[in-house]
């Protein structure tokens, strides 16, 4: 039977360290701060905003939260996000994504002033993440790494496979696990023998976004099982992108959907954005 890794639990602390930090910051006359751009009315973006708003609010960040009309224009938008890299209360920009279509997210991403892209998604950051000298890391894969931390699970050596390629989790997943002497390989939908390949893993990631995906042929004996999606399955009732039943007597530690990586993702955007206030205030980060 695998140990469950809390995610929840392992949440509450990093946001209360989070607070703490805050704390100090405001003691010293600086308030991070975290501007949302929300565009459109899509109930799920919606949820995830007010969440985030509300993370803030317990943390002590002060937010602002710009809700704009789905027919809103891609001059508009971008006029939008040039005026929060001016404004000095707003520290991080998050624009939540998906956007309506024919808005350019990529053409936003690169408009958010790196210093304040808490979601580590313009390409500067994304090159820092590369070459291992980085503040900001897309929050998804900070929390996984938090979560292995916070477990005591050593990457150094390990055989890490990581199933899906996405820019926000995939990609920057397996640099981090790179980056902590991890042996990584990466499988997305063209991955040949991906069972045998998934097999190999001391600790594999899934990121797919495709309910029950991961079964338990295709987790080694004692293996560490990472569950980064969210996903609905036949009978509407959200699940992960791993068969949590049947897989969960083979590793030896797995993360539960929900209440495992996404709790972590917004505590990690309140300490990024606690970071990105670190920067623009001239104070170490450590
Ligand atoms: P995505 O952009 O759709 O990427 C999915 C990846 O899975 C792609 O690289 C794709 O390969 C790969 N894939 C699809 N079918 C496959 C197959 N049959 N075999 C192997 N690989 C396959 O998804 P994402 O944004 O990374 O999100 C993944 C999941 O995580 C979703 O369920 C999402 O909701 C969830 N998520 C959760 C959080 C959280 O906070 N918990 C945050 C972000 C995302 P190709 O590149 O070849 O198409």
């Amino acid at each position: 039977m695998a140990k469950i890794i809390d995610g929840k639990a392992i949440a509450a602390e990093t946001r209360a360290k989070v607070a703490v930090e805050v704390k100090e910051l405001r003691g010293r006359g600086v308030v991070p701060g975290l501007a949302v751009v929300l565009v459109g009315s899509d109930p799920a973006s919606r949820t995830y905003v007010n969440n985030k708003e509300k993370a803030c609010a317990a943390a002590g960040i002060h937010s602002e939260k710009y809700t704009l009309p789905e027919s809103t224009g891609r001059e508009e938008l971008l006029d939008r996000i040039c005026k929060l890299n001016r404004k000095k209360e707003v520290n991080g920009i998050l624009v939540q994504f998906p956007l309506p279509k024919g808005l350019d997210e990529r053409a936003v991403i690169e408009t958010i002033d790196p210093q304040k892209d808490v979601d580590a998604f313009h390409p500067s950051n994304v090159g820092r993440i590369l070459i291992g000298d980085y503040r900001f890391v897309p929050c998804t894969p900070a929390g996984i790494m938090e979560l292995l931390r916070h477990e005591s699970i050593s990457v150094e050596g390990k055989s890490c496979v990581v199933v899906g390629r996405s820019n926000i989790v995939g990609k920057p997943m397996a640099m981090l696990l790179m980056h902590a002497n991890g042996t990584v390989t990466i499988c997305h939908s063209k991955t040949r023998n991906l069972t045998d390949v998934c097999a190999r893993a001391d600790i594999l990631v899934a990121a797919v976004g495709k309910p029950k995906f991961v079964t338990a042929d295709m987790v080694k004996p004692g293996a560490v099982v990472i569950d980064v999606g969210m996903d609905r399955d036949e009978n509407g009732k959200l699940c992960g992108d791993v068969d949590f039943s049947r897989v969960e007597p083979v590793a030896s530690r797995i993360t539960p959907v929900p209440g495992g990586v996404g709790p972590m993702t917004i505590a990690m955007l309140l300490k990024n954005t606690v970071t990105a206030a670190k920067i623009q205030n001239g104070i170490p980060v450590q």
